[in-house]
Formats: structure tokens, sequence, C-alpha cells
């Protein structure tokens, strides 16, 4: 099971992480900052974390 963590309080709304997600997985809000999470499966490429410049976001696989 994969968990995207966003920390809010670093998220600067640059909106790189949602361009580089092969899966659209992350979704950019239209009335707010950090992005939403979608349903969709993250194939844990970490096109987010390498991109994400305030280190904002982290990719984590998680058993069970
Ligand atoms: S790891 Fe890859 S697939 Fe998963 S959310 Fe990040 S960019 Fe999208
Ligand atoms: S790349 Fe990082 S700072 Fe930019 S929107 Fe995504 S989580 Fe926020």
């Amino acid at each position: 099971m994969v968990k995207i963590i966003i920390d809010d309080d670093k998220c600067n709304c640059c909106g790189l992480c949602v361009e580089v997600c092969p899966n659209e997985v992350l979704i950019k809000r239209r009335d707010g900052c950090s992005p939403l999470i979608s349903d969709n499966e993250c194939y844990l490429c970490e096109n987010c974390m390498v991109v994400c410049e305030t280190d904002a976001l982290i990719v984590i696989e998680e058993d069970g």
C-alpha cells in the first residue's frame, strides 16, 4: 500500500508534483495550495518527491 504525505506548512503551491505525476494521482486545487490526492494508482516512481523543492511531499510503501 502506498501512502502519500504532503506537509501543508512546507508546500509552496508550485504544482510541479502534479505536472510530473504519470497517473494523475496528484490533483491541483482550484482554491487552495497543496495538491489533493486521488484514488488513482501510485506507481511509486518518486517523480513528485524528486521535483518538490521544499521536501513537502513524501511517498512511502507500507506493508499490508
Ligand atoms: S510517486 Fe509517481 S505515481 Fe506516485 S504520486 Fe508521485 S509522481 Fe505520481
Ligand atoms: S511540488 Fe512540493 S511544493 Fe510544489 S505543489 Fe507539490 S508538494 Fe507543494
